[in-house]
């Protein structure tokens, strides 16, 4: 890799600032519902825990516009890292500050405490230079691990690399290896899967991934614009008529008609979203008037699975279909488990994407899903994130 990473620089006896993304979903009684994101930075600080540093952990939760808001706090995520660490996780009602001054002097190699979510002021999202400075006055070297914040340019992500040593974390580096193996040497077949409701989302992605893959498969609502491209007519489906030119210049940058970009030949219909009751399976050619399209048929998920059988790497981005609503989740759920049961490296990008992996059972069943939606694919579309860049080069 390109940027240093923990291994590169001497941690011993330092207090060393970590931004993670714990951005994790909380229940009504405040507990975390869904710890893969706190998981998947222990080692990290487990790294820095063992070779005697003091660990100052610093994330976002939530959306709370710059100001404190208990639904937003951090608290729980200290009781439950504490746990999956067997260790006291120390917390500070604060992110800077006399409270987090203090418990961070006080820190000894070994120790942990979280800050208070940095979203609380807004000089965070703001990327203040002073807000930064004081954030890095509580340490001597900077590590980020938040790789699902990396495609921001705030203070605890750039800001605070102007004042001290900026290293990458070990997740981060699993990240930017993992996915930028897909555009600069991923092994043949390259098969990508993209789904999602919209094209306009995924414009660069879609350029960069017909580039890069040998077979690009696409269903869900953003398929239903390129059929619509292509001629058919999709009736009540969400069609995004603004963007036709634009699917059509894709497909035509796959070079027509050699097979590279796998569309759905069927589809799941109804008559609207609330009638999964009378779904049924018509070709794409056959959607009844006044129709909808909520999933890929079974013969696209056969076309699909035909594909990902030969494929030795996957991509994959975005549901094939509305997966929220029981009935039209099939299409996303085979899917998922098709790509699960592949010998092949297996990628998963996506909020969305992961939660169906989630619900499919198979989460632990493929090589990596990111814990970055937006930066995952500002990534592929071949850009520089800003909390990559800040890092510093090896
Ligand atoms: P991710 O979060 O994994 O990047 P997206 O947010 O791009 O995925 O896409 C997920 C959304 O796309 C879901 O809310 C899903 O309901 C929607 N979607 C998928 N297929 C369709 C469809 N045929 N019609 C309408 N919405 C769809
Ligand atoms: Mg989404």
């Amino acid at each position: 890799m390109a940027k240093k990473t923990l291994r590169d620089v001497e941690v011993k006896g330092k207090k060393v600032f970590v931004r993670v993304d714990f951005n994790v979903p909380l229940d009504q009684q405040g507990k975390v519902t869904d710890d893969t994101r706190i998981r998947a930075v222990l080692p990290t600080i487990e790294y820095l825990l063992a070779r005697g540093a003091a660990v100052i952990l610093a994330s976002h939760l939530g959306r709370p516009k710059g100001r404190p808001d208990v639904r937003f706090t951090l608290r729980p995520v200290a009781a439950r890292l504490g746990e999956l660490l067997g260790r006291e996780v120390l917390f500070a009602g604060e992110a800077v500050g006399p409270d987090a001054e203090t418990a961070a002097r006080q820190l000894r190699p070994g120790d942990v405490l979280l800050l208070e979510n940095v979203r609380f002021y807004p000089e965070e999202e703001n990327n203040d230079p002073e807000f930064a400075s004081k954030l890095a006055a509580l340490a001597d070297l900077y590590v980020n691990d938040a790789f699902g914040t990396a495609h921001r340019a705030h203070a605890s992500t750039v800001g605070i690399t102007a004042y001290l040593p900026a290293v990458a974390g070990f997740l981060m580096e699993k990240e930017l290896e993992t996915l930028g193996r897909l555009l600069s040497n991923p092994e043949r077949p390259f098969v990508a899967v993209i789904g999602g409701a919209k094209i306009s989302d995924k414009i660069k992605v879609l350029e960069r991934l017909i580039e890069k893959a040998d077979f690009l498969l696409i269903g869900g609502g953003m398929a239903n614009t390129f059929l619509a491209a292509q001629g058919y007519n999709l009736q009540a489906s969400l069609v995004e008529t603004d963007k036709l030119d634009v699917a059509r210049s894709l497909l035509a940058k796959a070079g027509a008609g050699d097979g590279r970009v796998v569309l759905p030949v069927d589809l799941v219909v109804a008559p609207e979203l609330g009638r999964a009751d009378v779904r049924t399976n018509v070709p794409v050619d056959r959607i009844p008037a006044g129709w909808g399209a909520f999933d890929i048929g079974d013969e696209t998920l056969n076309l699909f699975a035909e594909k990902l059988a030969t494929a030795r790497t996957i991509f994959w981005n975005g549901p094939v279909g509305l997966f929220e609503v029981v009935g039209f989740d099939t299409g996303t759920l085979e899917l998922a488990k098709k790509i699960a049961a592949a010998d092949a490296t297996t990628v998963i990008g996506g909020g969305d994407t992961i939660a169906a992996l989630k619900r499919a059972g198979v989460a632990d069943k493929v090589t990596h899903a990111s814990t970055g939606g937006g930066a995952s694919l500002k990534l592929l579309e071949g850009r520089e994130l800003p909390g990559v860049a800040a890092l510093q080069d090896r």
